[in-house]
């Protein structure tokens, strides 16, 4: 009977998730969309708006696949350098080409020469609907094909989580650690690539409708700052794209619709939100305020952009005479763990910066409404949440070691508060 309530428990938790996410999305984007951004404004929308025409459009579904092969097709351009990722379980590495950054800047020419050709990125904007139930497809059906080609795939290749036996659970999880397509890492493509690169189109396409809808000679301030900041962000995330290697989504967790959702639908409409509404509420910060919030971007970047790289560089190679200054806790398994410096300052000093970057951005869009801010909410939970499960891992991994390094740095975020 235990075993029964828990398959139930786990089950509608997961069918809650899989249904309230898409909706959720849909609800934030219509209320980010209207010049009344109030909820009381989204219950007395007309019902039209969520008719079949408004949310669903061929033409959209087909640039949405022609931007997806797009990116597919520079992922697989014979430039950058090839690295190997984190030993999987058979201790075999697989190949990964490092050429995001590349992916970037020919997708920033790709948008210069449409606009050359006078092509009206603002049509992102008027179809940004249509675009997000395109995504939601394109991810459900991805999910779908990666969960029957896990039939086949070989142990090694299984991620712990998702192999419950539970078939909604599992299509959640993903049961794959690296599905790929020959040399085509579908998982590590989707993580970087279609969306985040999506990201900062859309954001470019809403800068536009701004100054379009507005009658504007140039974007508003807020508008400005959105777009430079989320630029340094995923274009610094493309730079280091080789360190996403090491991380949890790559190394334990299964490719299903929580991640390919995730990637494909909820980063580039969800992580656009302060864009797009800004199009209806543009707002013109003072000088103060646009130091102030640079200031405060600054010192988040430094932050994040320290820590990941200090630890990234220590984990390949410990003995770097460049890191001898770090103090470190050895552990039972070989691995040392960083106690000093920002390390020693927080056990997620990377976290933190995320943080300050996301406060940053949110402030940029000034106090008259919450949904600038949901950015900021949904990372906040998202990271606090995340560093359990990395606590949790890393207690089970480290033993004594991890306790020792929990004494010698308490807070686990944010100094001095948790
Ligand atoms: P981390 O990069 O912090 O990785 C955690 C791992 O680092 C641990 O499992 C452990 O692995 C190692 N580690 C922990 N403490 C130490 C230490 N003191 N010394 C040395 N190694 C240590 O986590 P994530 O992969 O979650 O995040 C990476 C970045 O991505 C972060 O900056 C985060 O903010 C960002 N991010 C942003 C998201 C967004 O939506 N904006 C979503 C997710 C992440 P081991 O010992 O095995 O090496």
């Amino acid at each position: 009977v235990k075993h029964l309530w828990f398959t139930v428990a786990l089950c509608s938790g997961v069918v809650f998730w899989l249904l309230l996410l898409p909706v959720l999305v849909l609800a934030l984007l219509t209320l980010c969309g209207q010049k009344d951004a109030s909820l009381v404004g989204l219950a007395s929308l007309p019902l039209s708006l969520y008719s079949i025409p408004s949310l669903w459009d061929w033409n959209v579904f087909a640039i949405m696949l022609l931007w997806l092969l797009f990116q597919s097709v520079l992922s697989l351009l014979p430039v950058g350098k090839v690295v190997q990722g984190m030993p999987l379980k058979n201790g075999k590495t697989l190949k990964y080409r490092i050429n995001g950054f590349y992916a970037l800047l020919l997708s920033a020419l790709a948008v210069g020469v449409a606009m050359y050709y006078e092509v009206d990125l603002t049509y992102i904007h008027a179809h940004f609907l249509q675009f997000y139930t395109s995504a939601l497809l394109v991810s459900t059906l991805l999910s779908t094909y990666l969960f029957i080609r896990s039939r086949w795939a070989p142990d090694h290749e299984r991620a712990p989580a998702g192999n419950s036996g539970y078939v909604i659970y599992d299509f959640f999880m993903g049961r794959e650690l690296n599905p790929r397509i020959k040399n085509f890492d579908i998982k590590f493509f989707c993580e970087m690539r279609p969306g985040l690169i999506g990201w900062l189109v859309i954001n470019f396409a809403m800068l536009l409708a701004e100054m379009k809808h507005q009658s504007l000679d140039s974007p508003s301030s807020a508008m400005l700052l959105i777009n430079g900041f989320q630029l340094l962000w995923v274009a610094d995330g493309l730079w280091h794209e080789e360190k996403l290697l090491t991380m949890m989504d790559i190394v334990y967790d299964g490719f299903g619709f929580m991640l390919a959702f995730g990637d494909l639908a909820w980063v580039p409409f969800t992580f656009t939100c302060q864009s797009y509404y800004l199009v209806n509420h543009p707002s013109d910060l003072s000088v103060f305020w646009i130091v102030a919030i640079i200031l405060l971007n600054a010192i988040g970047y430094y932050i994040f952009r320290k820590a990941n790289s200090e630890k990234f560089a220590f984990r390949r190679n410990p003995y770097d005479p460049a890191l001898s200054h770090l103090k470190t806790i050895p552990t039972a398994t070989g691995k040392s763990l960083i106690v000093s410096g920002l390390w020693g300052l927080v056990r997620h000093p990377n976290y933190l910066g995320d943080i300050i970057m996301a406060l940053a951005w949110s402030l940029s869009c000034g106090f008259s409404h919450v949904i600038p801010y949901f950015y900021l909410v949904y990372l906040l939970v998202l990271l606090v949440h995340r560093e359990a499960r990395d606590e949790h891992q890393c207690r089970s991994k480290y033993g004594s070691a991890w306790e020792e390094y929990c004494r010698a740095v308490r807070y686990r975020i944010f100094p001095g508060l948790y």
